[in-house]
Formats: C-alpha cells, sequence, structure tokens
C-alpha cells in the first residue's frame, strides 16, 4: 500500500519504519524537522510492568514494558545510536509521616498484586540514593526506567529511512483529499498533492488542525516547562517521580532532568519565572545538591493532550484514514504497544489488545 504519514513525532517514525519494513511504500511529510517537538521535549520517563492497570494508556504502558529493551537493542543494531534505555528503576518520595505511611501501604498493596516496591526509610534511603536531602523521610523503591529520547528520535529517524521511508521535512500538510468518499491521499501547504491508499495522522498537539476530516479527534496542546542541570554531586540512580510533580530524571552523562509544568495555555512557547521557580525549587528541596548544579538548558514542548484523556489510534469513518495521537504526558512510555496496536489496524490483523476504547469514531459529531 501507499502510506502517507502526517507528523515526523516518535510515533510518525516509529510507525513509518514498522510500515515500511513490512514492504509499504511510506512517505512521512513533517512540518519542520524530525522529533523537535513534543518528543524532543519529553524526560523520557519509561513505566514499568503493571497487568493489573485498568487506564488505556496504562495498558499501552503495561504491553509497551517488555517491546522496550528488544526495541532499543534493534534500533541499536540498525543505527549504531545507543538510546540510552536503562531501567534503573524509580523512586517515590515520602516529606512527612503520613505520605510515609501511605506508601508503606502501597508497598503492602503491590505486594499482593506480585509487584516489588520496597519501602526505605532513614539510613536504608540515603543508602541507596545518597543524593536524596533531609525533607524526604521515607520512600517506595520500584521498577522503571527512561530512555534518553533524543537519542531516540534521532536514531528512528536513521532506522526509518534505512528500512525506506521517504522522509520530507519543511513540509505542512494542510488538508486530507478524498474522491468520492474515498480516501485519495493528503494536500500540502505548497498546493500539491500526495497520493495515498492510508494517511496516519500522528501529529502530535497539531493532529486536530488538519482539514478535510469529518468529526475530527479533539486534540489540545498541553504546555511542559522543563529544565536540565549539569554537575550535581552526589549523582543520581533512579528516576524521582514527586506525587504531584516535578520528576527528576539522570541521564548518562550526568545531567538531571526537572519536569514539568503541565498549563493549557494554547501553542505559547514561553518559559515563565514562576514555572522555573516551581521546577527549581522542588528539585533543590529533593536534591540540596542541586543547588551549586548549572543550570544547562530550560526549554517547553507541547503534550498532545486528546480531549477525554485516551490517546487516539485506529481507523475513521472514512477507509483507510487513521489517527496515532493523543497520548498527552505519556507518549514515549507507551510507544511500541502504540505503534503495535496501529500497524495490526492498517495490515488488518489481529491486534495486540482491544482497540475499541482508543477508536476515533468515539468522537461526537
Ligand atoms: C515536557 C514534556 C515532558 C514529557 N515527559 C514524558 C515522559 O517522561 N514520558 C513519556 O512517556 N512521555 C512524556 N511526554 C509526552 C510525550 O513526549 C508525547 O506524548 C510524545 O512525544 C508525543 O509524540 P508524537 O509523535 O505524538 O508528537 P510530536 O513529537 O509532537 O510529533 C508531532 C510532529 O508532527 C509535526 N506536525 C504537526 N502538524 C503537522 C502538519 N500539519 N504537517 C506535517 N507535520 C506536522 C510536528 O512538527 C511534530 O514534529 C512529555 C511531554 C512533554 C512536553
Amino acid at each position: 500500500m501507499r502510506i502517507a504519514i502526517v507528523g515526523g513525532g516518535i510515533l510518525g517514525l516509529m510507525a513509518g519504519r514498522a510500515l515500511a519494513s513490512t514492504g509499504h511504500v511510506v512517505t512521512l511529510l513533517e512540518t519542520g524537522q524530525t522529533g523537535r517537538e513534543a518528543s524532543w521535549a519529553s524526560a523520557g520517563i519509561i513505566a514499568a510492568r503493571a497487568p493489573w492497570t485498568t487506564t488505556a494508556t496504562g495498558k499501552l504502558q503495561s504491553i509497551s514494558a517488555d517491546l522496550w529493551s528488544p526495541f532499543a537493542e534493534e534500533l541499536g543494531a540498525e543505527t549504531g545510536i545507543d538510546i540510552e534505555f536503562r531501567m534503573n528503576g524509580c523512586f517515590y518520595p515520602a516529606f512527612n509521616d503520613d505520605e510515609a505511611r501511605a506508601l508503606e501501604r502501597d508497598a503492602r498493596d503491590a505486594a499482593r498484586l506480585g509487584l516489588t516496591l520496597e519501602f526505605a526509610s532513614g539510613p536504608t534511603l540515603r543508602a541507596a540514593e545518597p543524593a536524596l536531602g533531609p525533607a524526604i523521610v521515607a520512600g517506595l523503591m520500584g521498577p522503571g526506567g527512561n530512555v534518553e529520547n533524543r537519542r531516540l528520535v534521532r536514531a528512528l529517524d536513521v532506522a526509518a529511512r534505512r528500512a525506506g521511508v521517504t522522509i520530507q521535512t519543511g513540509v505542512h500538510v494542510e488538508s486530507i483529499s478524498q474522491h468520492g468518499g474515498i480516501l485519495a491521499g493528503v494536500r500540502t501547504n505548497d498546493g500539491s498533492s500526495i497520493d495515498a491508499d492510508v494517511v496516519v495522522i500522528a501529529a502530535g498537539a497539531w493532529s486536530s488542525a488538519i482539514d478535510g476530516v469529518v468529526n475530527r479527534p479533539r486534540v489540545v496542546p498541553q504546555r511542559g516547562q522543563i529544565l536540565a542541570v549539569r554537575g550535581a554531586s552526589p549523582p543520581l540512580r533512579r528516576v524521582v517521580m514527586k506525587a504531584d510533580d516535578p520528576y527528576l530524571v539522570p541521564r548518562l552523562d550526568g545531567r538531571i532532568i526537572v519536569g514539568a509544568t503541565r498549563e493549557f495555555v494554547g501553542f505559547d512557547r514561553s518559559t515563565t519565572a514562576g514555572g522555573v521557580a516551581w521546577l527549581l525549587g522542588s528539585a533543590v528541596e529533593m536534591i540540596p545538591g542541586l543547588a551549586r548544579a548549572e543550570i544547562a538548558e530550560i526549554w517547553t514542548g507541547f503534550r498532545p493532550v486528546s480531549v477525554d484523556g485516551t490517546p487516539v489510534i485506529g481507523e475513521t469513518e472514512l477507509r483507510g484514514l487513521f489517527y496515532c495521537t493523543g497520548h498527552g504526558p505519556s507518549g514515549i512510555s507507551p510507544a511500541p504497544a502504540t505503534i503495535a496496536l496501529l500497524t495490526a489496524l492498517v495490515e488488518e490483523r489481529r491486534p495486540p489488545l482491544d482497540p475499541t476504547v482508543f477508536s476515533p469514531r468515539r468522537f461526537p459529531a
């Protein structure tokens, strides 16, 4: 089949690589450069397997947890790029005795469900993560990790091209085209048309802006302000996940990512004094050594949030037109299962999970 993919973030690139490697003729159209929007801005946290999860994203994440390691290896072999996928664990801090007791209960509940979450307080805690400051009185250590998402999108660009995807950058798709109710392809801003039997819209936070679709799924941008510090001592090993954010993500080069605000302010890319103050204040409270670290970079990104909070993956009422978007704050972690689901639906194979909840047809006219 001739397949046009709109958007070159993690999902567009992964879909392109997968569909080209099963013999389809794939063209990916990207308005700017590939991998420079949410997938670049992300912190790259990867969730652990949680088989009891009931949310739609949770199910995708849980299936993905088993797919990440072989995927990272394959990508490394195809491209020579180490995407720094490491599952060094996650730490959930408590700042007072009530929070500590709640986490202790969580550890007992998790044990009953077969997941190891180790409750740690005092010396055990600081032996495991010496960087943590006295404001943290206890916490849970569990599975989880992260990937260097900027390396990931770079590797995916290389892998997609190697698999045969034609990537056109600087090409903005304006609308879907159809003839007599049959999908014909896409139209771009320079007035040209690209013919396709299948179109996959993976345009992130901009997915709802593409014209020509009846019952467009509603995806809106959520701004995340996020920053990186360098030179923290002692270093951090695990991802630290504070219940109401921010989180801290250690990178292999010694940087620590501190993210991120969650703001519905349209496509405003500003970083604000309040946003940065909140990130840094909480980060230094958790890791006092960060006060002496250098601020390496501050940036923003737009999470593609579907209005009902569930990713949009599947075929629309127009045969051949698919969406793969709306993953919001967790779009890297569930990506392998998302692409397994999307490609199964495009190729009319048995999907790896029930696709109903993800269907773009759920949005009212
Ligand atoms: C600050 C922040 C932190 C995050 N942290 C995490 C995390 O720790 N773990 C996690 O799992 N997820 C995280 N996320 C979420 C995750 O990054 C996103 O859900 C995911 O990257 C979305 O990927 P995407 O391919 O759908 O979108 P994008 O990466 O935004 O890609 C969409 C692409 O489509 C292109 N495009 C748009 N319109 C058009 C058009 N009309 N024509 C052609 N091209 C077009 C854009 O230029 C862009 O390149 C975070 C997000 C942010 C912003």
